[in-house]
């Protein structure tokens, strides 16, 4: 078998093997530190019954690590002066399967139906900062069967995905996530973990897909909008903002009784209310 990657002399060894240039636009940094590695693995769970999806494998670090531990490995990546060094690096492990493409691009609950039944998969990466947020809401509002998705994001993201109202973070996305999991800071990671070190300082986040929603709205889509509309335009009132989002089709009436009959004051921020009252004010929306 190999050497094992996850240390920085291995890693060097297989970058200056093959002549690899990091591609900052590809947001590549890639993880050195085994204590890291076997974090990520155990707090997402993984065992041999488990599908896991990786996004954006590099040199195959990680995908050794979860080769090891998960039943099947799938791992997509974007770069394709990285798919000739994962065919050497994971070719010691038969239940890994590499995907050249864009993980944007791939319609992984057809992954999930092809590798794993249709069964609920894993989702463990070190992302690609870029693109952390459309990926993690692609995950959630495409259907796809999951139980958590474990990775690691931009520290300041990873608080963003678990503030409340009041926060400065508080946003869209912390909403998001909220209604779709339960998410859980499992370590703080700094840039010397990485190669090339990152300029910003890294946490591994747990998300973990409700079962049931924690709230309930008779109109998901709407409880969507809305939110978007209060956090697009930070500064103005909740009516404000709904009333100027193109979206939406209500009237100014509408929104001022809407948001008094919730016993909020008229002059309301949006990013006052909680997850629960979004719901409330989407229900009294749509049965206008
Ligand atoms: N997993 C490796 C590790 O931990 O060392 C590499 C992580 S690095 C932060 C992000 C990886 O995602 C890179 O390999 C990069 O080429 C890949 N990537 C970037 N954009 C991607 C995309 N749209 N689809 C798939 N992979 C992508």
């Amino acid at each position: 078998m190999g050497e094992k990657l996850g240390n920085p002399k291995n890693t060097i060894e297989v970058i200056q093997k093959y002549g690899f240039a990091f591609q900052k636009k590809f947001g590549q940094n890639f993880l050195i530190d085994p204590h890291v590695l076997e974090k990520i693995i155990a707090s997402a769970g993984v065992t041999k019954d488990d599908m896991v999806l990786e996004i954006g494998p590099g040199i195959g670090t990680m995908t050794q690590y979860l080769a090891e531990s998960a039943g099947r490995v799938v791992a997509v990546e974007i770069d394709n002066n990285l798919i000739p060094i994962l065919q050497e690096t994971l070719k010691d492990y038969d239940n890994v399967t590499v995907i050249h493409n864009d993980i944007l691009k791939v319609d992984i609950a057809e992954l999930a139906e092809k590798y794993n039944g249709g069964r609920p998969i894993k989702v463990v990466a070190n992302l690609p900062y870029y693109i952390t947020t459309p990926i993690i809401m692609g995950l959630f509002e495409s259907h796809v069967p999951i139980d958590n998705i474990t990775v690691m994001v931009q520290k300041e993201v990873a608080d963003r995905m678990q503030e409340g109202p009041g926060s400065k973070n508080y946003g869209a996305l912390s909403l998001a996530v909220q209604y779709y999991a339960e998410p859980y800071i499992v370590a703080n990671v700094p840039p010397n973990c990485f190669i090339p070190r990152p300029s910003v300082g890294s946490a591994v986040i747990r998300l973990t897909r409700h079962k049931d929603a924690p709230v309930q709205t008779k109109d998901e889509q709407m409880m969507f909008r809305l939110i978007r509309a209060s956090f697009n335009q930070r500064r103005k009132t909740l009516q404000n903002g709904i009333n100027n989002a193109s979206d939406l089709h209500f009237t100014k009436e509408q929104i001022a009784s809407a948001i008094e009959s919730m016993g909020l004051p008229p002059a309301v921020r949006g990013e006052t209310l909680t997850l629960e009252q979004f719901a409330k004010l989407a229900d009294l929306l749509v049965e206008l």
